[in-house]
């Protein structure tokens, strides 16, 4: 098994990548990168090789930097369509952190919430973030709790 670490391969080069502030695909600079590829022999004649890539990345839109993960491995192949017929691709996976689909972002306006209300507000959502539905779940009630007794509406819905 050999291992090579290389640092900067892919520096300055552009891709396409989802951003979580700006909600779409879009375009990316690679700021700087280390790449670890490896080969793995197994028996005579079958030779495993695969390549991480560990980046930080900017928004080209809104500037704001992310961590990027990238695998792939000799064994992950795709086959796309291509005008010259089917061709053969080495599969991505991606990871993001943080992760643009699940990261919510505070509401701009949060800061007009009364501050009890706020205080229960930040919390749900730094729960929601942090994958815990449990809590997520506690303070969504308490937030609709919070807002009825506000409000002084005893009951939830509109009445009769
Ligand atoms: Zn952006």
């Amino acid at each position: 098994m050999s291992i090579s670490i290389e640092k900067g391969k892919h520096a300055g080069e552009v891709i396409k990548s989802t951003c979580g502030r700006c909600k779409q695909l879009t375009r990316h600079e690679i700021l700087t990168d280390v790449d670890l590829s490896g080969l793995d022999e197994a028996g005579d004649e079958f030779i495993f090789g695969w390549d991480d890539s560990y980046q930080i990345i900017q928004c080209q839109g809104c500037e704001s930097i992310v961590f990027r993960k990238t695998h792939m491995n000799s064994e992950s192949i795709e086959y796309v369509e291509s005008k010259d017929g089917w061709k053969s691709e080495y599969l991505i996976r991606e990871e993001l952190y943080p992760n643009p689909e699940d990261e919510r972002v505070t509401l701009s306006d949060a800061y007009l919430l009364p501050e009890h209300l706020n205080r229960i507000y930040s919390e749900t959502l730094a729960a929601l973030n942090s994958d815990s539905p449990v809590l997520t779940g506690i303070g969504i009630r308490a937030i609709i709790e919070t807002v009825c007794k506000d409000q002084n509406s005893s009951r939830l819905g509109p009445s009769h």
